[in-house]
């Protein structure tokens, strides 16, 4: 029996269109970035950056792999949605707020947990569909 235990480079970008196209963020650009972070989504450029560390995905990493994308289309979509500089806005009070709340900037900002929840009750269906697919 032959496990494939990586993701072709095809398939990944495939199921990252995919994912874009489906939430209607088709015009995000994807760069592959050495970064802290496993991804970030640029606002000012609408770009959604990955880290290099996804260059290649195993199979053991396909649900984080599409918790993360789901979460950064998340950002697109909220950005497209009021507009960049608007939602970039929005983001930056929420920061301060939770600052002012004596709270965590991120972990508690509610765009990063509105956009946590989608890319949690969203992986599944996914995994089904690129599964039954055979992208991986
Ligand atoms: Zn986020």
């Amino acid at each position: 029996m032959l496990i494939k235990e990586f993701i072709s480079k095809t398939n990944k970008n495939q199921m990252i269109s995919i994912l874009l196209k489906h939430y209607n963020v088709g015009n995000v650009k994807v760069k592959q970035k050495s970064m802290k972070n496993h991804a970030h989504y640029n606002v000012d450029t609408g770009t959604l950056e990955l880290s290099t560390r996804y260059k290649t995905i195993k199979l053991s990493q396909v649900k984080e792999f599409l918790i993360t994308i789901l979460h950064e289309i998340y950002h697109a979509m909220d950005s497209k949605k009021y507009g960049w500089k608007k939602f970039k806005e929005m983001y930056e009070m929420e920061m301060n707020y939770r600052i002012a709340k004596d709270q965590d900037e991120y972990k508690d900002n509610k765009f990063e947990i509105e956009a946590e929840d989608f890319g949690q009750k969203n992986w599944k269906k996914w995994n089904s569909k690129f599964k039954k697919d055979k992208l991986f």
